[in-house]
């Protein structure tokens, strides 16, 4: 992901610099409403290979650079971001254990039959899963079910571009495969190809195009267990929804960010047992880190955008046994 923020900054290096009044088509003075229909989250192939044709790209590029020459390094603190890298570290630890122990006493339960999971010698009961972290069979405790399930929760498949051929992927990742001495997935390939279209869809000012690639490259990190910088990028692709990013170089599009972002927001939050309101650093570190946008008067701003993500963000009942 570096790699694309580093390729926009080279870019802003080498680029004139214009002067733009500002990128808000209509700035949204109210809340947004919610019926608003969700901004569109999921793209097609389609929409991947217009980045590929010329048409009327040269003009759209003149457009886009306007927003995108200011990018300046700038010292970001980056304690809230160590300590949620912490908070992932800690919570998701291996659950149970793979000797046939009892999870609650230690004594040896490997003679039970395997539909059976009651402790004989503290009567506790138990419960038999696999974990994700290795993928092994373990014991773990009744009230530890709910910390596992999330954990599944955020390492399931991510999702994929829509109609998105399987062979080209499975080229991808054989090319990926050939290069480099490691084993790659599906998944591998399909994150190497969205990196080359992500500054395309940016440069060519298709902001709403971008901000679904942004979705699937986060949802790439959370399937690889990078949940801080997955998270990261969420909170970013909620930002850019809930000011309206657009695919005709404008924002404040009439749209409400996609349930999708809340749903993974939540899932990664509930793991570590943390709140909306403990997420001020982060948010606001993730967006000032990579936003492309840090000059435009964008209807909602950054601590605007926070404020109303805590407003509207649903609370979960604590983790049982926390
Ligand atoms: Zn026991």
């Amino acid at each position: 992901m570096r790699n694309i923020f580093n390729k926009i900054r080279n870019f802003n290096k080498s680029s004139k610099t214009n002067t733009v009044s500002t990128a808000v088509k209509t700035p949204i003075e109210t809340s947004p409403k919610d019926d608003f229909p969700p901004i569109k989250l999921f793209i097609s192939v389609d929409q991947l290979n217009i980045l590929d044709k010329k048409d009327d790209t040269e003009d759209r590029e003149i457009e886009s650079k306007k927003f995108l020459n200011k990018k300046k390094f700038k010292y970001l603190d980056k304690d809230a971001y160590s300590d949620f890298e912490y908070e992932f570290e800690e919570f998701f630890i291996k659950l149970g254990n793979a000797e046939g122990k009892c999870p609650y006493c230690n004594k040896d339960c490997k003679e039970l039959p395997s539909n059976k999971s009651k402790c004989l010698s503290c009567s506790q009961e138990f419960l038999r899963v696999k974990r994700p972290q290795d993928g092994k069979d373990v014991f773990i405790k009744t009230e530890e079910k709910d910390l596992l399930s999330l954990q599944w929760e955020n390492v399931k498949d991510p999702d994929l571009v829509e109609r998105i051929s399987t062979e080209e992927l499975e080229v991808v990742r054989q090319e990926l495969e050939s290069h480099g001495r490691e084993k790659y997935t599906v998944y591998d390939a399909h994150f190497d190809l969205l990196k080359k279209y992500t500054p395309k869809a940016l440069l060519s000012g298709r902001f709403r195009l971008y901000t679904s690639l942004i979705y699937y490259l986060a949802e790439h990190d959370r399937y690889d267990r990078k949940f801080t910088k997955a998270l990261t990028y969420y909170f970013y692709v909620y930002y850019l929804q809930l000011n309206g990013a657009s695919n005709s170089v404008v924002f404040g599009d009439k749209v409400r960010v996609n349930p999708r972002i809340t749903e993974r927001i939540s899932s990664l939050l509930n793991m570590i047992d943390s709140r909306a309101t403990d997420c001020k650093g982060i948010f606001e570190y993730a967006i000032r880190k990579t936003t492309v946008f840090e000059n435009e008067n964008l209807p909602y701003s950054i601590s605007q955008a926070y404020e109303y993500f805590v407003n509207n963000y649903l609370e979960k009942e604590p983790l049982q046994g926390s």
